[in-house]
């Protein structure tokens, strides 16, 4: 009896076997001997992976439970491969022509590239296909089994999880290594379609070895076969007819839907020719894989006790009559139909989950930080490494959860009902233009909801919903029953969920689809997938001819401009020893430009570019990703760039006004030491003048002594006046001042200023509105009365009415305490109201000794008060506004 450790070794000299074939043909593939690596033969076993661990030891399961059911697994793909390979062409030329990596991104492309749909898809096949992978963990744990039980009389707890552990991790592992070497363009895995392949060849030959045991050496003949079938239970079996066209349907969407299939079927295919030896080889592969089932499922029946697992027959039955040889090579062809449904399927789930929900995530989260497009490969690569990682792991989580009780078939099936939803939405975009992402989103989720619903949870068991559901119905409406939806009781489960789910689906499919109106990328894409005929002529290659190096060349203007695309186009036709402008389109002059490009645009914009005029190809996904990238990092370089040239374009207008202002200032200063001269000069003579004489003349009358010496003394006070103004005016301008705030009333303020402005000869009548002055200011009290000392003077000063008077109106507007001074003289002159303000400035014809300074000052007073003092123009006389915002005015208590 083998032992358990030499089943492992078995086990391990296999898995070591499949390494280095993979090994080997990804080293041809990479030095380009890919002839035999695209055999059509090579195509169709790798179709094999259809029948995994689930046919391989549940068919016959199947058989021994429900007779003769388990050929509609075999007849759906036969129908498909024979009477609707054009479908398949259609989607293989689709898959070429547009790169598509997988169902999701062909269900995506198709709608306007749309990532929602994606990110459906992809849960609908991660959901459905993660119970298939813990079948095929299940199923390898289990065969292990069998050799152990008859060793160790009670196999330990954690064998089981222990044995499906360590083929998970060896799956992963290889799926790892062999289904991310690299990002090729076309995501083809030579190496690992060549395990498979072989892989193939192993199964169908276990199943056939123990198939001519069985009949030829247990029961003698197919004669002696035939009549013990006719004995049994299965001799008298009843076709259930809707069942039996069911499952073959369901079967047959399953085998266009399934991600695995879709893998090998559309996306690892090299060559559309390949279709046609698949379409008689594969039904025949299906057919050599369902001949001995019935015969192993007869006579495990009479062989075996009662109550054995039908699900083992293939291997107990070899084991029960003694043939161990036999067994392990059974045993070998139930592990390579598990492990080679696992890593394909782990790598499409991986393309999908990586492509459409890992990096989208990742991209958005490090959205600002610049990377190469060599970074974004790099990512990539490791999420897709994550992704199978994960992906595998999910299964075995499942598995582990799930105990593994379930019989095998049922599983497959409601799998295949979930996948089987993308169906419509597939086959509606490839054939008719009219379907919308809005009809492809509704009838997805339709579909995908009530098989959640009718098939999937009911068959995880009781723990997902409850019992009172199942038998009332949700919310106990009783049309809500998850397998007798509108009262349709009496149906087979799965056939009632495959019904409701796909007529949800289509009805859903279809009305929104008339309902929406495509946007303009999704015409563009359906048109090319539905005419994909017309516009992909067979299968191109990256040369081609004038007409091309015509496109490239005016891409190549448009990106590099005319005289460098020109002396470059020029330079490789000379290399290339032609003659005049154009050189052939070899490979390495489209890397050439291609270089030359990434310069300006990024390597996967140029790669894109160059591959749309070259090969018509249309941009894969991660293409895509790296172009968004590429465009994100330009968008931001020339946002900062613009950024940066309006900063410029700023300090530029902010240097000229500067300048303009420095002029200004300096033409200003002139004119002031030119004032400030001639206003120190006119005193200053007439001191000097006057002094001289008091020294020089004898004989002057004391009265003329008084006289002169008076008229020196008038000089210097005007001097000293004039130098204390100007420092003033210097200290207020330079805002050296220091604000000395006080509380004080209004009116008080007032009469100060009027008793000191008013003092001496010819005074100006002042007319006043006592309630309204009594409010309570908050400034510095000195320096506003500075300004109203100054108007009052000025109105003394220079008002020429016969009867000076002057009126000091007190009001409140929108949050201003507003102070009026206007005066009954003739007022000022509209061109000299602005004059006054500045240095120097006196505008009246009256000589009364001011050197044009008040105004000035008072009007820096007042800025650096925070309100403003200005003329009033309209009232006759003079009229001054002195204006103080409110919160400097607190109301008198
Ligand atoms: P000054 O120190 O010479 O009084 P101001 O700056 O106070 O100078 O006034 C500037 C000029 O404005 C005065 O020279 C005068 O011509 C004119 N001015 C000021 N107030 C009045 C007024 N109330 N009536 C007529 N002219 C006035």
């Amino acid at each position: 009896m083998i032992t358990l450790n030499g089943l492992v070794a078995v086990c391990l000299t296999y898995v070591v076997f499949l390494f280095v074939i993979a090994f080997f043909a990804e080293r041809s593939a990479l030095r380009g001997q890919v002839r035999w690596l695209k055999a059509p033969l090579v195509y169709t076993l790798s179709l094999s992976i259809y029948c995994t661990a689930w046919t391989f030891y549940g068919a016959v399961g199947s058989a021994a439970r429900s007779g003769f059911e388990y050929l509609t697994i075999y007849l759906g793909p036969s129908l498909v491969m024979v009477g609707w390979w054009w479908i398949l062409r259609k989607l293989v030329r689709i898959g070429r022509s547009q790169r598509i990596t997988s169902v999701a991104d062909l269900v995506s492309s198709r709608y306007g590239k749309s990532n929602l749909l994606a990110i459906c898809v992809t849960i609908l096949a991660v959901i459905g296909t993660t119970p298939y992978i813990a079948l095929q963990l299940q199923s390898v744990t289990l065969s292990f089994e069998v050799f152990a039980q008859p060793g160790v009389p009670s196999p330990e707890e954690g064998l089981r999880s222990y044995t499906a552990l360590w083929v998970a991790f060896g799956l992963a592992l290889f799926t790892v290594i062999f289904g991310t070497r690299n990002l090729d363009a076309n995501e083809r895995h030579h190496g690992v379609v060549m395990a498979i392949a072989v892989e193939a060849v192993v199964k169908l030959a276990a199943l056939l070895a123990v198939g001519i045991f069985v009949v030829w050496g247990l029961s003698g003949g197919v004669a002696q076969t035939l009549a013990r079938i006719d004995a049994s239970e299965l001799g008298s079996w009843q076709m259930d007819g809707g069942r039996w066209a069911g499952l073959t349907l369901l079967s047959a969407a399953a085998f266009l839907c399934l991600p695995r299939m879709f893998q090998v079927l559309v996306v690892e295919s090299d060559d559309e020719g390949h279709l046609r030896t698949a379409s008689w080889a594969f039904p025949l592969y299906l057919l050599l894989m369902s001949l001995f089932v019935v015969p192993i499922a007869v006579v495990g029946l009479d062989l075996l006790p009662a109550g054995s697992n039908p699900d083992l027959f293939v291997l107990t039955v070899p084991l029960a009559t003694g043939q161990e040889g036999l067994a392990v090579l059974s045993f070998l062809g139930g592990f390579s139909s598990a492990t080679s449904m696992v890593i394909v399927a782990a790598i499409a789930l991986s393309t999908m989950v990586s492509n459409h929900i890992v990096m989208p995530i990742f991209l958005r989260l490090t959205g600002n930080g610049a990377s190469v497009s060599g970074d974004v490969r790099h990512a990539v690569l490791l999420s897709r490494r994550l992704s199978i990682t994960g992906v595998v792991g999910l299964g075995y989580l499942y598995y582990s959860l799930s105990g593994g009780g379930t019989a095998l078939a049922t599983i497959g099936l409601v799998s295949f009902a979930g996948v089987a939803q993308v169906l419509p939405a597939m086959l509606g975009g490839i054939f008719w233009r009219g379907a919308t992402r809005m009809g492809a989103l509704a009838g997805l989720t339709s579909g995908f909801a009530i098989w959640l619903y009718t098939l999937f949870l009911p068959s995880i068991g009781s723990g997902a919903l409850s019992d009172a559901i199942m038998a009332q119905g949700l919310f106990g409406l009783s049309w809500l029953r998850p397998q007798a939806l509108f009262g349709i009781s009496g149906l087979d489960p799965l056939l009632h969920a495959f019904l409701w789910s796909m007529t949800f689906n289509v009805t859903a499919f279809f009305s929104f689809s008339l309902a929406s109106f495509p946007s303009p990328l999704e015409r563009l894409q359906g048109a090319q997938f539905v005419n994909v005929f017309d516009h992909s002529g067979g299968p191109r290659s990256w040369a081609g001819g004038v007409a091309q190096t015509e496109d490239l060349m005016i891409m190549a203007q448009r990106i590099l401009g005319a005289p460098e695309a020109q002396a470059l186009f020029e330079r490789e036709a000379h290399r290339q020893g032609g003659r005049g402008l154009l050189p052939d389109p070899t490979p390495d002059f489209l890397e050439t430009l291609e270089k030359e490009l990434s310069g300006s645009v990024g390597a996967a914009t140029a790669h894109a570019m160059v591959g749309q005029i070259v090969g018509g190809m249309s941009v894969s996904v991660e293409d895509l990703m790296a172009v968004a990238d590429e465009t994100a990092q330009m968008m931001e370089y020339s946002a900062r760039l613009e950024t940066q040239s309006n900063e410029l374009s700023r300090t530029a207008r902010q240097l000229r006004e500067a300048n303009q202002k420095l002029t200004r200032l300096s033409v200003q200063k002139d004119a002031f030491l030119t004032q400030i001269s001639h206003e120190l000069r006119t005193p200053m003579t007439s001191i000097r003048a006057f002094s001289e004489i008091l020294r020089d003349s004898r004989g002057l009358t004391a009265a003329e002594h008084i006289k002169y010496a008076s008229i020196i003394q008038d000089e210097a006070i005007r001097l000293t006046r004039l130098l204390d103004d100007l420092l003033d005016l210097s200290v207020l301008e330079n805002g050296q001042v220091n604000l000395n705030l006080r509380q004080g009333l209004l009116c008080d303020l007032l009469d100060r200023a009027a008793a000191a402005a008013n003092d001496g000869g010819h005074a100006v009548r002042i007319r006043r509105n006592g309630p309204n002055e009594q409010l309570m200011l908050n400034t510095d009290l000195d320096r506003l009365s500075q300004v109203f000392i100054n108007l009052i003077a000025n109105a003394r000063k220079y008002c020429d009415a016969d009867a000076p008077e002057l009126e000091i109106r007190v009001s409140e507007k929108t949050g201003l305490l507003v102070i009026d001074f206007i005066d009954n003289g003739s007022g000022i002159s509209v061109e000299a109201q602005d004059l006054i303000f500045e240095k120097f400035a006196r505008v009246s014809d009256r000589q009364a000794g001011g050197a044009g300074l008040g105004l000035a000052i008072s009007r820096q007073i007042m800025t650096r008060l925070g309100g403003e003092i200005s003329y009033l123009p309209g009232y006759g006389g003079a009229a001054f506004r002195v204006a103080l915002p409110r919160n400097f005015a607190l109301a008198a208590q």
